[in-house]
């Protein structure tokens, strides 16, 4: 069970994205600064599926609101800088955030999806 609320903090012991932050597990990092990784979807829903977390960990983009707002305009920048440089920018592109339970949201440390490569549909499932 990963940890779902009121553990925010710089790193969550049994949380798989602090592992990640660690380098205790492996992933395909596409980008790194001080505050933020990027790093790739280890089951890619598109040709580009990159996700995108703050370092500190935060379960939800509910708890990054309340303690770290400004790290969620970071996030963007960096998902936009990224859609960029992966080629996205001209044909679109789709971030996504999985909150909750009924939101879909499997792993509880703040990930946005960038999704892209392929026309998308809507409404999502
Ligand atoms: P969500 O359902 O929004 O919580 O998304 C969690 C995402 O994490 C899914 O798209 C998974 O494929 C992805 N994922 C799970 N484990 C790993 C891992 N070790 N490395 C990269 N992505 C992962």
């Amino acid at each position: 069970m990963w940890p779902s609320e009121g553990q925010g903090g710089s790193c969550v012991a049994d949380c798989l994205f602090c592992g990640i932050v660690k380098g205790e597990i492996p992933s395909e990092k596409v980008y790194e600064d001080d505050r933020v990784l990027a790093f790739k979807d280890i089951n890619p829903v598109a040709p580009v599926h990159v996700l995108l977390i703050p370092k500190e960990h935060h379960s939800d983009v509910m708890e990054a609101a309340d303690r770290d707002p400004a790290v969620l305009g970071h996030l963007f920048t960096v998902a936009s800088k990224l859609a960029k440089e992966l080629g996205l920018s001209e044909k679109g592109f789709r971030v996504v955030n999985n909150c909750g339970k009924d939101g879909g949201q499997t792993v509880f440390h703040l990930h946005f999806h960038l999704i892209g490569g392929r026309q998308l549909t809507w409404p999502p499932g």
